[in-house]
């Protein structure tokens, strides 16, 4: 179990929000290591064992992309990278480099604080649960032994596609997926081309397996980035479609 007590290694430059964090942070269990530079970032990393880096992306030496860039050549641990709002570029080119998620800065401590837990459970998931052989998402069962997928009970058809598609969706809820990523996890290659396809996959997996294809509850789309494929979905929660 990594969510008790994890080492989240903050990488932030400005004084107060590293301490704000720091704050929060030990208060909520976590052990906290802080560094304003990022080749420190890149040293501590080495040293000691960490669980979680939140990592900003204008520090004063290296910047935050190269941090991420040199942590991702060595490690998986779950980046969560600090972006400010006009820095969309770099944000997305943190996640295509690998990093798990972003929160936009100015941000609130509890959206950090959910943010780290989505990312350490996955990561328990990884360590604990090799290969998966079903996942209960709502009233979506995805059973990879088999190779099919039921809504709320009922046995529903995928092409090839849309099934890999799903599946790279399952495998990494709750992570953010750039599109970048997604098309080079389904074709091979981000070619721009296939973009306008991806959001086609995307349209008609919502109609098969969301409830209310309108107000998508498992695909969701993160704007200018790509999508999350939700990890907040209880079990027993079967979304029924109301219209009021
Ligand atoms: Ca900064």
């Amino acid at each position: 179990m990594v969510t008790f007590g994890a080492t989240i290694l903050v990488v932030e430059d400005e004084p107060e929000l590293a301490s704000a964090l720091e704050r929060s942070l030990t208060a909520h269990g976590y052990r906290v290591l802080s560094t304003g530079r990022g080749e420190d970032a890149l040293g501590l990393f080495a040293r000691a064992h960490v669980d979680l880096v939140l990592l900003d992306l204008l520090l004063p030496d290296i910047s935050g992309l190269e941090v991420c860039r040199r942590i991702r050549a060595v490690s998986s641990t779950p980046i969560i990278v600090l972006s400010v709002k006009n820095s969309e570029h770099d944000k997305v080119e943190a996640l295509d480099l690998g990093a798990d998620d972003y929160v936009a800065k100015p941000f609130g401590i509890a959206e950090v604080l959910a943010r780290i837990r989505v990312a350490l459970r996955r990561l328990e998931r990884q360590n604990g649960g090799s290969a998966e052989e079903q996942v209960l998402i709502g009233p979506l069962v995805m059973d990879f032994g088999r190779r099919r997928v039921l809504l709320k009970g009922r046995e529903i058809a995928l092409t090839p596609t849309e099934y890999e598609l799903l599946r790279i969706f399952v495998v990494h809820r709750g992570k953010l997926l750039t599109r970048q990523m997604l098309l080079r996890m389904l074709w091979g290659s981000a070619s721009h081309d296939r973009v306008h396809s991806l959001h086609v996959y995307v349209a008609q997996l919502r109609q098969k397996i969301e409830p209310c294809p309108g107000k998508p509850r498992l695909i969701l789309t993160i704007p200018g980035v790509g999508y999350r494929f939700s990890d907040e979905v209880e079990a027993a929660d079967q979304f029924n479609c109301a219209h009021p």
